[in-house]
C-alpha cells in the first residue's frame, strides 16, 4: 500500500497516517522528498480500503499494490487450473472448447435439433437457458424443471456437456442432477449468496462478467466460489455497457489476457452477447480465440427468426458450422487447438 502525502502535508498528519497504517498491521517505510513525503505500507493486513485514506487530511493519493483477491489470483496457481470433465473434455489447457446452443430451452424438438447441431459442428458442450433472467417480466422466462429434463436427454443422447444458468439459491438443489455446468449470468455476478452456495457444490461453474463490472470486481467475484472449495470455475468475457450503441454490448477482448495475466481461471468468450449481433459474432469469436480464450459460448438456433429470446444474436446452423471450421484453422496459429468432438456409441435421432 502507497500513501503519496500532499506537498505541503504537515508532520501532525504524517504522523497521523503512518499511525494509522502501523495499527492496521503494516510495517510502514517512509521516503521524504525535496516536496513531497511518501508513505509505503508493507504486509497484507486482511480487511483495509485504499480509498479511506484519500479522504484523511495532507493525503493526495492512496493505493493498494496487493490484489484483494488471493485465490483467483495468478500467483495462487502459476500454472493455470485447467477443468476436467468425466468425459475427458478439459477447459484451460492446449484445447479450446465450443459450447453452443439456443439462448433458450424453446421445446423438444428445438432442443434435440439444437444438440445434433452443436454435435454435428463438432462442439463439446451444449448451452441453453431453462431458467431465463429477462429484462422484462412479461418476456417468456423459460421452461424450468421440464426444460432441465430435457438437456439431460439430449446430453445423454449426444454425449454433450450440459451448461444452463442458475439464478438462485433455490434452483441448485434442482438443477444437481442434470447438468454439468452451472451458468451464473451477467446480472447475477455480484450475488454474492449465489456465488457462496456455488463454492459448496462440486460441479463446475461459468461465471459470466456483470454488464457493468469491472475485471477486479469479476476476479472478486470468483473468489467467493473458490473460497468455499470449488475449484472448477471458468470466467466468461460477455461485453460490457458502454456509450457505444451500435453493438448491444461492447466486447471487451482485451479482458481475456488481462485474466490470463491476473489468474489461473480458464477464460470464456461470450461472442453473442458481446455484441448482439449475429453478423459481427464469427468476427468476434475469432478475436476471442486469437486472444486467448479457452473458450467460446456461443448462442445457435436451429431457426434463429423464431427464437424466443436472443434471435438476432443465434447463429444459423450452417453459420456456426462454418465459424468452428474457421477457428480450427485459426487455433494452431496462437498455439491452440479446437478440442475434439465428443463421441458417444449411438446416432442422435430429433
Ligand atoms: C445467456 O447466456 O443467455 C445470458 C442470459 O447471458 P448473460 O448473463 O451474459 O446476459
Ligand atoms: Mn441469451
Amino acid at each position: 500500500m502507497i500513501v503519496a502525502m500532499q506537498e505541503h502535508a504537515t508532520e501532525e498528519q504524517i504522523a497521523e497516517i503512518v499511525a494509522r497504517l502501523t495499527d492496521l498491521g503494516f510495517n510502514v517505510h517512509r521516503t521524504t522528498g525535496v516536496e513531497q513525503t511518501i508513505l509505503a505500507g508493507v504486509g497484507t493486513p486482511a480487511v483495509f480500503d485504499a480509498k479511506d485514506f484519500e479522504l484523511l487530511p495532507g493525503v493526495a493519493e492512496a493505493h493498494r499494490i496487493t490484489s484483494p483477491y488471493k485465490l483467483a489470483g495468478r500467483g495462487f496457481r502459476p500454472g493455470g487450473t485447467i477443468v476436467k470433465f468425466a468425459n475427458g473434455v478439459t477447459v484451460g489447457g492446449d484445447e479450446v472448447v465450443i459450447m453452443g446452443g439456443p439462448c433458450s430451452v424453446e421445446s423438444r424438438e428445438q432442443i434435440f435439433l439444437s444438440g445434433a447441431l452443436v454435435k454435428a459442428a463438432g462442439g463439446q458442450f451444449l448451452r441453453g437457458g431453462a431458467f431465463k433472467p429477462r429484462s422484462s417480466p412479461y418476456s417468456f422466462q423459460g421452461m424450468g424443471l421440464e426444460g432441465l429434463k430435457l438437456l439431460r436427454e439430449v446430453g445423454d443422447a449426444t454425449g454433450l456437456l450440459i451448461v444452463t444458468e442458475v439464478m438462485e439459491i433455490s434452483q441448485i438443489e434442482v438443477m444437481l442432477p442434470y447438468i454439468d455446468v452451472f451458468q451464473v449470468g451477467a446480472r447475477n455476478m455480484q450475488n454474492f449468496n449465489l456465488l457462496r452456495e456455488l463454492g459448496h457444490v462440486r460441479k463446475a461453474v461459468v461465471l459470466k462478467r456483470g454488464m457493468s463490472a469491472t475485471i477486479e470486481e469479476l476476479l472478486l467475484s470468483a473468489e467467493y466460489i473458490l473460497a468455499g472449495g470449488n475449484y472448477d470455475l471458468m470466467l466468461c468475457e460477455r461485453g460490457i455497457r458502454t456509450f457505444e450503441t451500435y453493438t448491444r454490448n461492447t466486447m471487451d477482448i482485451s479482458a481475456i489476457p488481462v485474466i490470463h495475466k491476473l489468474s489461473h481461471l480458464p477464460i470464456l468468450g461470450d461472442p453473442s452477447h458481446g455484441v448482439g449481433r449475429r453478423d459481427t459474432v464469427p468476427a468476434m469469436a475469432k478475436a476471442a480465440l486469437a486472444a486467448g480464450a479457452d473458450g467460446l459460448l456461443m448462442e445457435m438456433h436451429p431457426n434463429p427468426d423464431k427464437a424466443v429470446s436472443d434471435g438476432a444474436q443465434s447463429l444459423f446452423p450452417e453459420q456456426f458450422e462454418k465459424l468452428v471450421e474457421e477457428l480450427r484453422v485459426i487455433a494452431p496459429a496462437v498455439g491452440r487447438k479446437i478440442a475434439a468432438p465428443v463421441s458417444v456409441a449411438e446416432q442422435v435421432s430429433v
